[in-house]
């Protein structure tokens, strides 16, 4: 093997199109390794904004994430990848908590990798050179969203989402960068044409302008990366979601007429966690040890387990979930964390039932964190205010 890469750049851009296919990716692009502008200045906008809240790795200097030669000095081409998740549609909420589709099945990063890894191997073999190459998914600060457009994946929807022409936006992109000239393709091109449903759909308004998202409004962001409190103006406006959300793709008309179910079973709902979370089960989860077991392989492990209490405390609030009061005591009463219990002294102020409002004054008198005291308080409040409501009198929240 030499170590000089040599070969023809259209005829490596036509080994690599046919092996990515092989191995099972949908979309293949190529675009070179130069910084990628537009995409910096866009983030370094959003960045200036406040809207990256508190995504340490999209806090990081705009040249580092933009630049893929900061990533690999040698770097000459950066494929980009796509490959369908869509696991189908949620079926009817039974009392669950909702789960974005890209998480139903194993977690995609460890199964794109292994996939990259071959398809480079395989390229190396093919061209008969050895390739220098970086191969990540969501997990290198690239902007991987900008690299896909330049490498032609598709266009910037109003969501942010990238979409494709043929197969829509639910779709996960990975990238490998490497020290080979490829035959680069056309940007991708398309429009959202006069529609803006998602922005009118979103449920918490975080859709600020086209393409603008607003980590802090978004529910993606404050179930899944958001590691202290979902503010409490928003819960109620989370609704089912227990992971993540997919709303702004859900009423996108390239999703309803273009996605069509991946190829990968890995990202099937039989080989994960599937469309909902059992929320009574995982509220009665106590400890790491179980949690990492219970979710073992899925993205669902991304939050921690108080952030997937949290978020299930969230959803059995929004859904008048009866079932799952007696957890939520056990959960206000016993859990480890103040987040959790902050969130199920909040879900049990939703229910306002003997039951909760026996717990919540049990538990005034024993917390000792302030700002789970405070929601406590505010959850007392609340449902006395509400029993108020409708009693003319005032006096039946009052014994
Ligand atoms: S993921 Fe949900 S909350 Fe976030 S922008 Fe889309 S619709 Fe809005
Ligand atoms: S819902 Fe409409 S506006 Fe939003 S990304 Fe899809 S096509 Fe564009």
């Amino acid at each position: 093997m030499s170590s000089i890469p040599t070969p023809n750049p259209e005829e490596a851009r036509r080994i690599l199109e046919e092996r990515a296919r092989a191995a099972g990716f949908d979309l293949v692009g190529v675009t070179d390794a130069e910084p990628l502008e537009e995409g910096g200045e866009r983030l370094r906008e959003w960045q200036d904004a406040g809207m990256a809240a508190d995504m340490g790795y999209m806090h990081r200097p705009v040249e580092l994430l933009s630049n893929p030669k900061k990533l690999q000095k040698s770097a000459r081409s950066v494929v980009s990848l796509g490959v369908s998740y869509y696991p189908g549609e949620h079926p009817e909420n039974e009392g669950g908590g909702r789960v974005a589709r890209y998480a139903w099945g194993r977690d995609y990063h460890e199964v794109i990798k292994k996939r990259l890894f071959r398809l480079r191997e395989e390229l190396e073999e093919e061209l008969g050179v050895r390739i220098k190459a970086r191969g990540f998914t969501d997990a290198v600060p690239l902007l991987e969203r900008s690299a896909a457009q330049h490498a032609g994946l598709g266009f910037f929807g109003r969501n942010s989402c990238l979409i494709n022409n043929d197969i829509g936006s639910y779709f996960f992109i990975a990238d490998l960068i490497l020290d080979l000239e490829l035959e680069t393709d056309d940007p991708g091109t398309g429009t959202c044409g006069r529609c803006t449903r998602c922005m009118d759909r979103c449920p918490t308004g975080a859709i600020k302008a086209p393409g603008v998202v607003d980590a802090r409004l978004c529910i993606s962001y404050l179930t899944i990366e958001n590691r202290g409190e979902i503010p409490r103006h928003l819960r109620p406006l989370v609704g089912d979601w227990a992971f993540g959300c997919d709303v702004c793709q859900e009423v996108c008309p390239y999703n309803k007429t273009k996605a069509t179910k991946s190829h990968w079973p890995e990202f099937s709902a039989e080989s994960g966690y599937g469309p909902y979370l059992d929320i009574v089960e995982t509220l009665g989860i106590r400890d790491e040890e179980e949690f990492k077991q219970h979710f073992a392989g899925t993205p669902l492990t991304r939050p921690g387990r108080a952030g997937i209490l949290r978020n299930c405390c969230v959803a059995a609030g929004n859904l008048k979930l009866t079932v799952a009061v007696p957890v939520l005591v056990t959960a206000l009463r016993e859990d480890s964390s103040p987040l959790v219990r902050s969130h199920a002294a909040w879900a049990l102020g939703e229910f306002g039932n003997p039951e909760a409002m026996t717990a919540l004054r049990e538990a005034a008198n024993r917390e000792q964190d302030a700002r789970c005291r405070e929601e406590i308080d505010l959850a007392l409040q609340g449902a006395v205010n509400e029993e108020g409501a409708t009693d003319p009198d005032g006096t039946r929240g009052l014994e």
